[in-house]
């Protein structure tokens, strides 16, 4: 067999940002693709299908919300945007239309390539995800037929939206989950925008399996977009 490298498409028009991209990414033996404006990106991704897409958000002729929206048309493929400060919203609704996760200006070598690594693997496992009842992360287990959930050997119980929302992070656990997907999941569509829900139930949820609750290590909040539930990397 041989071995084929993973191909990754970064969509930026910084030269510098481009060029730190590449250095990590073939150093880590990715294969990179470059497109340094939407309509270019859009166009590489339909041709070469790469497996994960770096998007940067403030793009000279599209903005980053559109490329995500014209990708998730036909490309299930992880889509990772990246921002500068002051993109908080754009990074929200990029996420809200399916990117996959974020990394906000300046970030570093480790982060970047922890978070492709979550992605690739979120991705690879949700095709999976229906055969696969019991998951576990660190001290955390669920069984998703028998609806139980377990920290550190102890069975927990929680209440029917607890359950749902705790059990909607574990399915898609390392990645960021925005407070509209998490509303729309667990309260339903009319209440995406009712983020003092999240913020009680996240606080029960934390209490009832965090070892510290005001320090919480798997239930952990990213600022202005919502929560993760955090794994070993
Ligand atoms: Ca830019």
């Amino acid at each position: 067999m041989t071995y084929v490298p993973m191909r990754i498409l970064v969509i930026e028009d910084e030269p510098q940002m481009q060029k730190f991209l590449r250095a990590s990414l073939t150093a880590e033996g990715y294969r990179t693709l470059e497109a340094t404006s939407g309509k270019e990106g859009i166009e590489l991704a339909r041709t070469h299908n790469p497996d994960l897409v770096l998007l940067d958000l403030g793009l000279p002729d599209m903005d980053g919300m559109d490329v995500t929206k014209a990708l998730r048309e036909w490309s299930a493929k992880p889509i990772v945007v990246i921002s500068a400060r002051g993109q908080e919203e754009d990074k929200v609704r990029a996420l809200d239309l399916g990117a996959d996760d974020y990394l906000t200006k300046p970030f570093g070598t480790g982060e970047l390539l922890a978070r492709i690594r979550v992605a690739i693997r979120h991705s690879s496992r949700a095709k999976e995800e229906s055969t696969e009842p019991l998951l576990q992360i660190g001290e955390l287990g669920i069984d998703l037929d028998r609806r139980r959930v377990v920290v550190s050997g102890r069975e927990v119980h929680l209440t029917p939206n607890e359950y749902k929302l705790f059990a909607y992070l574990m399915k898609h656990a390392g990645k960021v989950l925005t407070h509209r997907q998490l509303l729309k999941e667990v309260w339903g569509a009319a209440y995406a925008s009712q983020t003092h829900y999240l913020r009680v139930y996240m606080v029960q949820l934390r209490h009832k399996l965090e070892a510290d609750p005001t320090r919480p290590r798997y239930l952990v909040t990213e600022p202005g977009v919502g929560y993760r539930l955090k794994t070993e990397e």
